[in-house]
């Protein structure tokens, strides 16, 4: 039983968007308005944020810690004070044992700013370890990295996202804005009605592709090769603003003699994307007074994928377009705080206010707001897919807590993530229902969510808003910012964790004050007068910056960065054993994990399938709805086949919000980013009409809920051998039948690990 205000205005739960939205009661049920005045979304919404409140009337949300008991394996219901006693006893111990790096944190770019912040504190402050990051990682960073080299400040979209409605091209690539923010994609509409054109670059030719003018369809992994291209024809053309590089660039030169050789005919080898398509998209962007540039997890979740960021960016630079009103290039964030999670903290290298943790300066200025001594922070610490797989190993932490994150379902190389899990001597989650993560750990603390807790989001815009509690929580929960300080608390931590999330936002203000994310203006009262506020916003007085750039850059010399970068192609190809390009997204219906959205009825859950070309169906027997099974070196999984001309012949789909997707995916790494490659690795497929598959997919789709308490397996005490990754290998793949059956009969690449070391995040 819930207890209401009436017509709050808040913001959905989900997706970068932040749609607003009100919330109403009716009778015993909360329901969803829109907020007609809230300018980003104007009080559109899609079924997922219309459907939001049946998250908070879950059957399955738990309400009581659980302890797992290591006799049986399975769950006790204990309370508050005895699990966080147990819980901060243990890490006490492992920390005297090991070092203070036995002990990591895991967070999420869900969380609001004050949880971002807290988390990070709590890990330099309480526990002092330096292993902590979040699942932005693997959203954000190829984006963010290339926008601090590029720019010298990373916001994801540097202006306001009605101003693509004014553009004059806008190019898209690698986004499936329709399905992941349909809200957003009237943009697209308003933007061809006003005589705009919209270019849609994605293997798949999705529902966004439906709203495009132009659709190239490259070969997977090789955007940054379309890239190269396109400014090799830019230049050829002579429509580089050569004023515009002088005057607010540096390092064209370079750039210009390093695409010379990309011409359009090798990019049509390496893309599968036609010559005559190059120069005509060149010929379009280089003809348009306004061009807009947008990249998502498409082109970013690639072991090159900051280069592949840094290359469009280029493409934009030459153009004249960045820094200049309607134009510039942007990044459409994924997760509902992915932008304001990679602010304040709670990643391996920084300090709050996008500070480096080793900037000597920040390190003062922080520790000043925290009362604590510089000299006892940490250092950097292990990017997020790094600090999981060393979780449990030699060497490697021993403890970790969890929060806001589902990583069985969402990290990449899953089964081998499992195995690091399962080897932990203490694994606590914080969450508000048994997901698959919960399901594993040693402790797990229900807490609030959503609609019962206050706090700053930071949306695709880089505006500052403000989730207002709606409901109170059921009796039994207890906020994430209260379990941080009931855990420092027990630990001894030598500052003070606030449990109110506007005083701790008044903190994150004060730390954040003259750092490059400065919020220091930015205050509850604010966000509410002014429908939120662009950061950066230093003073009480300043009005926010809601278009970056116009004067300057954000290098000392003002000037962006040109880089050349090059084409080194997906860590795996397809060879004899795997044929195929595999590569992950998403559904409308579903976010992320789907550990919230795949529990609301309304939504349905259609669950997992593989998305295949009729010249595969043909080839591996299978009809439209019947049963395949995908297979890399990584792990298999099985799911009904949809049949499709809108994908490639040499490339199969699977989404990612269920187990199996990321059993799939290659754990190689971007160099400075440290993103993953999720998004292309080889594959194989093949009727599933010899009965169960018995694969790690099928293993691990095993929690449910019963009477209130859910029903689990026991832990493994012994991890599996972490799989090899393949080497790269140099042989692109054009779009033909031929083409499909040429690569079956290659030989197969060498297993090698192809994960670059170092960490730059
Ligand atoms: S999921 Fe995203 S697009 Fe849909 S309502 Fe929520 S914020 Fe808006």
């Amino acid at each position: 039983m819930v207890e209401q205000v009436e017509g709050t205005r808040t913001h959905c739960p989900y997706c970068s968007l932040q749609c607003g939205m009100q919330l109403h009661r009716r009778g015993r049920e909360t329901t969803v308005a829109a907020w007609e005045e809230f300018p980003t979304n104007q009080g559109a919404m899609c079924r997922k944020g219309w459907t939001s409140t049946a998250l908070l009337r879950d059957r399955e949300r738990i309400t009581t810690p659980l302890v797992r008991d290591p006799a049986t394996g399975t769950f006790r219901a204990a309370e508050w004070d005895e699990a966080l006693d147990l819980v901060a006893s243990r890490l006490a111990d492992l920390q005297r044992r090991h070092g203070h790096d036995a002990v990591a944190v895991f967070g999420g770019g869900g969380l609001t700013n004050e949880k971002a912040y807290s988390l990070g504190k709590f890990a330099r402050v309480a526990l002092r370890t330096s292993q902590v990051d979040y699942n932005g990682r693997w959203c954000m960073s190829s984006a963010a990295s290339a926008g601090t080299r590029a720019f010298g400040l990373d916001r994801g979209l540097p202006f306001p996202l009605r101003d693509i409605e004014h553009t004059d091209v806008l190019v898209l690539v690698g986004s499936n804005l329709a399905e992941t923010m349909p809200p957003a994609a009237r943009h697209l509409d308003a933007l061809r009605r006003n005589g705009g054109k919209v270019v849609v670059v994605d293997p798949r030719r999705t529902a966004t592709a439906d709203r495009a003018d132009v659709v190239l369809q490259p070969v997977p992994g090789t955007d940054l090769a379309l890239a190269r291209g396109v400014l090799h024809a830019v230049v050829a053309g002579g429509w580089v603003d050569q004023a515009y590089v002088d005057a607010r660039t540096t390092g064209f030169e370079q750039v210009r003699r390093d695409v010379a050789t990309a011409w359009p005919e090798l990019t049509e080898r390496v893309t599968g994307v036609a010559a005559d398509d190059v120069r005509a998209l060149a010929r379009m962007l280089g003809e348009a007074e306004n061009v807009i540039v947008l990249t998502a997890r498409g082109a970013e979740q690639h072991a090159q994928g900051s280069d592949t960021v840094l290359a469009w960016v280029n493409v934009a630079l030459a153009l004249g377009q960045c820094g200049k009103l309607l134009s510039g290039y942007g990044c459409l964030t994924g997760q509902g705080n992915g932008q304001g999670g990679r602010e304040h903290g709670q990643k391996a290298d920084q300090l709050p206010g996008y500070r480096s943790i080793e900037d000597p300066a920040a390190r003062e200025h922080v520790a000043g707001v925290w009362g604590v001594d510089p000299a006892g922070l940490p250092g950097r610490g292990r990017s997020a897919y790094e600090l999981l797989d060393a979780i449990g190993a030699d060497g490697g932490p021993k403890g970790l807590l969890v929060f806001g994150s589902n990583i069985v379902v969402s990290a990449p190389n899953a089964h081998h993530v499992s195995g690091r899990l399962d080897a932990l001597e203490l694994l606590v989650v914080a969450d508000f229902v048994m997901s698959e993560t919960a399901a594993r750990a040693d402790v797990v603390l229900p807490v609030t969510q959503w609609a019962e807790e206050t706090g700053t989001m930071t949306n695709l815009e880089g505006r500052v808003i403000l989730r207002r509690r709606a409901v109170s929580p059921p009796q039994g929960v207890r906020s994430d910012l209260e379990v941080l300080a009931g855990l420092a608390g027990r630990l001894g931590a030598p500052a003070g964790f606030d449990t109110d999330p506007e005083r701790v936002f008044d903190e994150l203000r004060r730390a954040s004050a003259g750092g490059p994310a400065d919020y220091a203006g930015i205050s509850y009262a604010r966000i509410t007068d002014e429908h939120g506020v662009f950061w950066p916003c230093p003073a009480d007085d300043h009005p926010g910056t809601e278009r970056m750039f116009l004067d300057r850059f954000a290098h000392p010399d003002g000037r962006a960065r040109f880089h050349a970068v090059s084409h080194r192609g997906p860590a795996e190809q397809p060879c004899g054993d795997y044929p195929l390009y595999l590569t992950t997204g998403r559904v409308l219906a579903q976010y992320q994990s789907g550990a919230q959205t795949r529990r609301i009825r309304e939504l349905g859950d259609e669950g997992a399938f593989v998305e295949l070309h009729p010249m595969v169906a043909a080839r591996v027997g299978v009809g439209d709805g019947e049963e395949v099974r995908v297979r890399t070196r990584r792990g298999t999984m099985r799911a009904p086949a949809r049949v499709s001309t809108t994908i490639r012949p040499d490339t199969v789909f699977v989404p990612f919000h269920w187990v199996g997707a990321n059993q799939l995916t290659n754990d190689a790494l971007d160099p400075a980013s440290r993103m993953p490659e999720f998004k292309v690795c080889a594959a194989a497929v093949e009727a599933a009409s010899d009965g169960p598959v018995g694969g790690v997919a099928d293993a691990d789709a095993s929690t449910g809920a019963a009477d209130g308490l859910p029903t689990i397996r026991p832990r493994s005490a012994r991890p599996p051998a972490r799989p090899a990754t393949a080497a790269p290998s140099a042989s692109p793949l054009a779009t033909s039948a031929s083409a499909v059956d040429a690569a079956v009969t290659s030989p197969c690449a060498a297993d090698a690990d192809a994960t670059p070391g170092g960490v730059d995040g």
